[in-house]
């Protein structure tokens, strides 16, 4: 974690190329049985997880707060919309880039992707080595069997297990125009979209297992060169 070091710490790791690993997330609605933070969480734990792997990552604080206007009229969501989004990336990585060459961002919620991958664009023009890594895993919509899975293979406490309850669970080409117009409000009562009922830890376990690989080897295309590591 790169906020429990001192400059000095860090300066010294600048030599070995250390890769900065920004974990994205957003605090939204999850449904009555999960925590607002749950994207942030599943960011977290794969740049750490990817930390644990690749020992040339070093991981930065994450971006609680995202893109989320989709789930407003739920209590508790704290958006900060795309254009914010977009800018507070850019600046971010900009300053990031004094200090490191290589920059990884990790999304956890699907509603920032337009936005970062404005950002990382606009970086990428600047001559910046910014990636994006997108989780790729099959599942339902939101707040559903995968993200229950996911919370419950991370932190099986914080998931108000008594309050599972279906959502909307029709596919969502068919659901779009509504979402569109009326926010996940519209078609969802719960704020579920999907069915959390048969979510299990192993589940999410498993998941979280398969896209930290995924992000591992991600890495080492973006990046192949070995790099001399020191950690303090
Ligand atoms: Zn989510």
């Amino acid at each position: 974690m790169v906020a429990d070091l001192t400059w000095p710490e860090v300066d010294a790791l600048r030599g070995a190329g250390p890769v900065l690993a920004v974990p994205v997330g957003s605090t939204e609605q999850h449904g009555p049985q999960l925590p607002l933070s749950t994207d942030t969480d599943l960011a977290v734990a794969l740049a750490t997880g990817l930390a644990a792997r690749c020992p040339e990552v070093l991981v930065a604080p994450a971006v609680a707060y995202g893109a989320s206007g989709e789930h407003s009229g739920f209590p508790g969501t704290l958006s900060i919309g795309q254009e914010a989004l977009e800018f507070l990336i850019v600046e971010l990585c900009r300053s990031a880039t004094d200090t490191f060459d290589r920059i990884v961002l990790v999304n956890g919620h699907g509603g920032n992707v337009e936005a970062l991958r404005r950002a990382v664009d606009r970086l990428r023009g600047e001559s910046r080595d910014i990636r994006l890594y997108l989780p790729r895993y099959r599942g339902d919509a939101h707040a559903g069997r995968t993200e229950t899975s996911l919370q419950l293979g991370l932190a099986p406490d914080r998931v108000r297990t008594g309050r599972i309850r279906r959502g909307d669970t029709r596919p969502l080409a068919e659901i779009l125009p509504e979402l569109r117009a009326g926010g996940v409000r519209a078609v969802s009562a719960n704020g579920v979209l999907g069915d959390p009922t048969g979510a299990s830890a192993e589940e999410g376990a498993r998941l979280l297992t398969e896209l930290i690989s995924q992000l591992s080897e991600q890495v080492r295309q973006w990046w192949p060169e070995p790099v001399e590591r020191i950690r303090p």
